[in-house]
């Protein structure tokens, strides 16, 4: 088992790749802590892995609140050590030109994709640096390697995401702790789907897949598939990484 005996933590664990992650996780044998800002999301995920013979904990709190995610993370450091952390909670924003976002819709943005993964990142880094030991990996998006008219804000919070991994793997390296990215492409989960009209998306589910060389859009399994890899000891020469999962889209 990959994470036997190792506590995972994960943000935005609530719903998604984040949720799958904490179930792909737990099947590995980790004691895993889902934090989510909606507490029925988040005990759903919890009560799943219950459910399949899995250890899990949960916390509501939303990661803009620095100070709740580092009580939350201190305790898990304290309770039982913290192995892995999963800055995953995100958002995404109405499609719009850059001159049309609201500085509001921005700022949410960034607050909860960028700051957002600075805050868990800050809270755990002490931990891991003390013990020499983990790995970080820090749900990045496709849209923060290549440009996503429509999603300027979105790029820009997951932008800075790919190169502040880079720079935490930098210094933490010498630490014996890891830190990488994964940079998914469409994902079919709630924040593709919420916004959209039901009867509409199976087409537009289509059209979009014909971009996609692998014939599809990605599925929440595909993206946990690679975060458990990064997560774990067979990444053990891999930091500062960032990890395309997109069917292809950005190679064809
Ligand atoms: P999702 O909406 O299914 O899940 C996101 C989870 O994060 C939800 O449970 C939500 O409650 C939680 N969350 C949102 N804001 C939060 C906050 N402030 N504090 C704590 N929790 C919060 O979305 P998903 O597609 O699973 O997205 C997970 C991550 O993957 C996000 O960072 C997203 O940007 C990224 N991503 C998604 C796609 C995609 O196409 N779905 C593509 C690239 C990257």
């Amino acid at each position: 088992m990959r994470f036997d005996g190792e506590t995972v933590f994960i943000t935005g664990g609530g719903s998604g790749i984040g949720r799958e992650t904490a179930m792909r996780c737990a099947e590995e044998g980790a004691d895993v802590v889902v934090a989510d800002v909606d507490r029925e999301a988040v005990e759903e995920t919890t009560d799943a892995i219950g459910e399949a013979g899995g250890k899990a904990s949960s916390y509501e709190l939303d990661v803009r609140d620095a100070e709740a995610l580092a009580e939350a993370i201190d305790t898990t450091a304290e309770e039982g050590g913290i192995d892995v952390l999963v800055n995953n909670a995100g958002i995404s924003h109405p499609r719009s030109d850059m001159e049309d976002v609201d500085i509001e819709v921005r700022d949410r943005v960034i607050d909860i994709n960028t700051k957002g993964v600075w805050n868990g990142c800050r809270a755990a880094i002490p931990h891991l640096k003390d013990q020499g030991s983990g790995a970080i990996v820090n749900t990045a998006s496709l849209a923060g390697l290549i440009g996503m008219p429509g999603g300027a804000a979105y790029s820009l919070s997951k932008g800075a995401v790919v190169n502040f991994t880079r720079a935490i793997a930098a210094e933490l390296g010498s630490h014996g702790v890891r830190a990488n990215a994964v940079c998914p492409g469409v994902v079919e989960t709630p924040l593709v789907t919420d916004d959209r009209d039901p009867e509409e998306w199976p087409d537009l589910r289509d059209r979009m897949a014909e971009a996609y060389p692998l014939g599809r859009l990605g599925r929440p399994e595909d993206v946990a598939n690679a975060v458990r890899f990064l997560a774990s000891e067979e990444a053990a020469w891999i930091t500062g990484h960032a990890l395309v999962v997109d069917g292809g889209y950005s190679c064809a």
